[in-house]
């Protein structure tokens, strides 16, 4: 993971999301030697992905608690990562909990997070996803707006609804379709030294591919 921090850089990314969530103790050594290789302007998120217990998350948080790092989802539930939350001074990420406008407002109100990490379709969708974009802008949350995964579709949705969030409050976006090997459309973003810029075409600014994604799995009309 160190090593390849080096070579994400050269491709032009400066956030990097460590993988974490196992073996507390191997996991704050990850943390360290990572968190060793970064230069100034980069951010390093630990993601846990609800990986630790509650004791675990706890004696990560304070074997790293001099390092330069962001702590996401730590813990399964809302609860547990609350409590970590609270017993932390490093900066928090919500993710997996974070799934619809009543937990966000209870997380709001509760200062249960610094950032928080919207992906679209847990949200259902880009209007509702636009909506928590929205109350954490008035409420001066910063967001990661991404999705759970996908390829060109996905990330030309996520490239416009990063665009139309004001600048100081996106915190990080992610470039799916730098990660898969099948293109989904044409017209996508794709990743330029680091930075991505959706079509200024009309929609999505994006042509699918059918013949890609093949016959309809549901038909709604
Ligand atoms: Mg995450």
């Amino acid at each position: 993971m160190a090593k390849n921090v080096a070579g994400y850089r050269a491709e032009g990314y400066r956030r990097f999301q460590l993988k974490v969530g196992g073996n507390p103790d191997t996991d704050i050594e990850r943390i360290h030697e990572v968190a060793n290789k970064l230069e100034p302007g980069d951010k390093l998120i630990a993601d846990a992905n609800t990986g630790w217990l509650q004791h675990e998350a706890a004696r990560v948080v304070r074997g790293v608690r001099d390092v330069d790092v962001y702590i996401e989802q730590p813990c399964e539930t809302y609860e547990e990562c609350l409590s970590i939350r609270r017993r932390t001074n490093l900066p928090f990420i919500l993710d997996e909990v974070i799934d619809g406008v009543d937990i966000l407002m209870r997380a709001l109100s509760d200062q249960a997070m610094d950032v928080i990490n919207i992906k679209i379709s847990k949200f259902g969708g880009l209007t509702r996803a636009k909506l928590a974009r929205d109350l954490c802008v008035q409420l001066g949350i910063a967001m990661t707006i991404e999705d759970s995964w996908g390829s060109d579709i996905t990330t030309a949705a996520i490239a416009h609804l990063a665009h139309s969030t004001p600048t100081e409050y996106l915190f990080t976006s992610t470039d799916f379709n730098s990660y898969v090997t099948v293109s989904t459309a044409e017209g996508a973003p794709q990743r330029d030294n680091g930075r991505m810029a959706a079509s200024t075409m009309p929609g999505m600014g994006i042509q699918p591919l059918m013949n890609v994604l093949g016959d309809p799995v549901v038909d709604v009309s």
